[in-house]
């Protein structure tokens, strides 16, 4: 697995309005972890309390987004295409 795209892809998770992001579980009120790459491995930590999160599930992250750049690419192309799209007149 590519660390640099699964960072890419849990920044965006965590950015994302309709995903529910991975949160602290020392004070669910702290920001959410943000992804970090240390050695080998990428690991999810608190920016406020540096709680590490090591083990989690980071092939639904990678899938979930790319997912999402394929649905994205297929709507601007349908966007495209639209007889009466909103940018028709740019
Ligand atoms: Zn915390």
């Amino acid at each position: 697995m590519d660390l640099n795209e699964l960072k890419t892809a849990i920044e965006w998770w965590q950015g994302c309005e309709y995903l529910h992001p991975v949160t602290c579980r020392q004070n669910p009120d702290h920001p959410v972890l943000r992804p970090e790459i240390e050695g080998e491995h990428l690991i999810l930590v608190c920016p406020t309390c540096g709680w590490r999160l090591w083990e989690f599930a980071g092939h639904i992250f990678l899938q979930t987004y790319k997912r999402r750049l394929i649905d994205q690419k297929l709507e601007a192309e349908a966007g495209d295409f639209a007889p009466s799209g909103r940018n028709s007149e740019q």
